[in-house]
């Protein structure tokens, strides 16, 4: 079996899973071999045990599905309490296939740190836009935001766009980014954020959402601002 890296379910560190040694006897013979079942050619499942607590868990294959579910990576302490749980909620969606379930979280994420660094408006559209106004965020953070918006109102209403794994695990990756520049790397660095955004892909994700947006609201016969949201119920 592939070594398997996860947070642990019991003891929450960041640890390696061993194949589980079981004692079998054949012909009178004793042997200790991993702890595998393999019911076609095509699937195994093995027991693995924490290298730290020793506990163990079912994995399948190369981690692919683990019980019981592996944790989600820790959020930075810096992070105030509400927005912190906000991102853990997104995360915990995430280790249980969740996405329009993680995407809603971490929009709220963005939103209640929006609102916590004072801004003004009702809807997530017009905070993000009054922060960067302000000066509080990059025009890097801004976009970065409304993609996360973009994604997560699809994901909170009926008839939206499917919100896909890519989907869900980018806006995660960039709310969780948003919410270190502004909580842990302070001040903002727009060097930095550009560099964030171009090195993974997300800059395409970007680029791809505005074409979306656009291209959308012009086929329905007008052409809007940069930042529009995507439909009218967003926000
Ligand atoms: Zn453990």
């Amino acid at each position: 079996m592939a070594r398997v890296s996860i947070y642990c379910p019991h003891c929450q560190r960041h640890t390696s899973l061993e194949p589980a040694p079981t004692k079998t006897e054949i012909e009178g013979r004793r042997y200790t071999v991993a702890a595998i079942w393999r019911p076609d050619d095509y699937e195994a499942w093995w027991i693995g045990l924490c290298n730290y607590c020793g506990r163990a868990v079912l994995v399948q294959g190369e981690g692919h599905t683990v019980y019981p579910t592996a944790l989600p990576s820790p959020t930075d302490k810096n992070i105030p309490d509400a927005i912190r749980s906000d991102l853990n909620e997104a995360k915990k969606c995430d280790t249980i296939s969740a996405w329009p379930g993680c995407a809603v979280m971490a929009r709220r994420a963005i939103q209640s740190a929006a609102i916590e660094r004072g801004a003004s408006g009702s809807k997530l559209v017009d905070q993000v836009a009054d922060l960067a106004s302000k000066g509080v965020i990059t025009q890097d953070l801004k976009e970065w935001a409304d993609v996360v918006r973009w994604v997560g109102n699809d994901a909170a209403h009926p008839g939206g766009q499917a919100v896909t794994q890519q989907d869900a695990e980018d806006i995660l990756k960039l709310a969780e980014q948003f919410l270190h520049v502004i909580y842990v790397a302070r001040p903002p660095s727009r060097r930095r954020a550009a560099k964030s955004v171009g090195s993974d892909g997300l800059g395409s994700h970007i680029r791809a959402s505005e074409r979306r947006v656009t291209g959308r609201c012009s086929e329905a016969g007008g052409v809007p601002p940069r930042a529009a949201s995507r439909s009218p119920r967003a926000g």
